[in-house]
């Protein structure tokens, strides 16, 4: 009885390599998020185990398959082994992660914007501000990690309530030895350089902002309350305030069947501007969550993980850092200790149900409830799920979006299902790459020394 088994979450992809006769193979596993490289007479050895359960002979080999998780113990349970991880980190009490709206408000009237129909100029009261403190307060003894994500309405429209709530949090953190971390979510309109230098002062350290295109689509679907355009101003705040910006810019860039032929302007801009080491653009597929988009334009996934992967081939955009990996749980939504805190002090899981009043979960002031809306985001198991359960990509998927698992089941899955195969096409050169450029940089270094 052998006492080694294949891992239920390899892939293979044949791999030619330039200029010479044998053809490697690249491995991958969805468990491990490991990615090799395996020589054809190895492969064979591989494939004749699979195939015909004939023992590996190549002992380095072997140890090699198990190292990447390629290979795993006969009496090793992948799938037990994977909800153990989903059910640790769902129900970790080690931090916390609030996504707070200090207003409902926004300055834009963007066409598919979720919050249009609900949009009540709310801003977060002082009583609601000192709930949150205390609600804060309460996690404080247990974690080690507090991050929080500004959102909205757009946060800039409340900077005031942002300092304000920063500091507090700032100094609780310090008090407590806490490690504090911040990120915002803006449309970038009111990131003067101004707001820019206050972020920085507030440790808010990674910043998202939309965009729709270059001007010719955005200002069409991202205008103001009143229908003046933004992408001038956006593209004018991110030079004004390029010696300070945060590390992490990204910029999202909606996609959707109408504006994704143009999509590559924003990188061309982003690069004439000056801006191109400073920002990472990335490619968002535009989902018609509440009805306030024409279907029609939408991309189904498996169709938007082309346009992603030719985007960023086309422009030349790394790739490396989106290799697929393994995920406990798949957001906030069903994890423990991580909230969405709209301006009026209610609770929520995800941030697309926020300001929808059946779907909170709770207030600052009473806490989270155990209420149907809390078991649907907390107690579904992909690891149970009959379609799940037997697919490969679980590990980094996890069942999908668990709003889309909620509204509708059948589009949840991972775009990497369907793009695997190109990103497997070119990842292996590129790591490859990546690893010379590094084994250079030390050489060089070590000739200094
Ligand atoms: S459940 Fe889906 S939509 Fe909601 S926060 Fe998570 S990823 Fe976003
Ligand atoms: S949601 Fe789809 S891709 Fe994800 S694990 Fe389930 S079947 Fe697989």
């Amino acid at each position: 009885m052998m006492d080694y088994k294949l891992s239920r979450y390899n892939f293979t992809f044949p791999y030619p390599k330039h200029g010479e006769e044998q053809e490697q193979t690249v491995l991958y596993n969805t468990r491990t998020g490991s990615i090799a490289l395996i020589e054809a007479d190895k492969y064979e050895q591989y494939k004749q185990f699979e195939e015909r359960g004939i023992p590996m002979a190549d002992e380095e080999l072997l140890g090699n398959l198990k190292l990447g998780g390629y290979a795993v113990d006969s009496d090793f349970d992948e799938l037990a082994a994977i909800k153990y991880n989903l059910y640790a980190t769902r129900f970790a009490t080690n931090a916390l992660a609030l996504t707070i709206a200090p207003t409902s408000n926004c300055n834009f009237r963007c066409i598919y914007c979720y919050e249009k129909d609900s949009i009540k100029p709310i801003t977060m009261s002082e009583q609601t501000q000192e709930d949150l403190i205390a609600f804060v307060k309460q996690y404080l003894p247990v974690i080690k990690h507090f991050h929080v994500t500004w959102y909205g309405g757009e946060p800039l429209m409340a900077m005031d309530i942002i300092e304000k709530l920063s500091a507090a949090f700032l100094k609780m953190c310090a008090e407590h030895s806490i490690k504090y971390t911040a990120s915002m979510v803006t449309n970038g309109y009111l990131l003067t350089r101004a707001n820019a230098e206050k972020l920085r002062k507030l440790q808010i350290d990674s910043i998202q902002v939309t965009l729709d295109g270059a001007a010719e689509d955005h200002d069409k679907r991202r205008f103001l309350k009143g229908g003046l355009p933004t992408f001038d101003r956006i593209i004018e705040n991110l030079c004004a305030s390029k010696d300070i910006l945060p590390q992490r810019v990204s910029i999202r860039i909606n996609a959707d069947r109408h504006n994704i032929d143009r999509v590559d302007n924003v990188v061309r801009i982003l690069r004439e501007k000056g801006l191109g080491d400073k920002v990472q653009p990335y490619l968002a597929m535009v989902e018609n969550s509440n009805d306030a988009y024409n279907d029609n334009s939408c991309m189904h996934t498996n169709e938007f993980s082309k346009c992603e992967f030719d985007f960023i081939m086309r422009n030349g955009l790394n790739i490396v850092g989106r290799t697929p990996s393994q995920t406990g749980n798949f957001c906030g939504a069903d994890r423990r200790g991580s909230f969405v805190v709209n301006a009026d002090g209610r609770l929520y899981r995800c941030w697309d149900d926020l300001g929808v009043e059946a779907c909170s979960v709770g207030t600052l002031k009473d806490g989270a409830k155990d209420c149907p809306q809390m078991f649907a985001y907390m107690l579904y198991d992909a690891t149970e799920d009959p379609e799940c359960r037997d697919c490969k990509f679980l590990p980094v998927c996890m069942g999908g979006c668990p709003h889309q698992r909620l509204q509708n089941p059948k589009i949840r899955c991972t775009g990497m299902k369907y793009g695997l195969n190109s990103f497997m096409s070119v990842i292996p050169e590129l790591l490859e790459r990546q690893m010379n450029e590094a084994k250079q940089m030390e050489n060089n270094g070590t000739a200094l020394d």
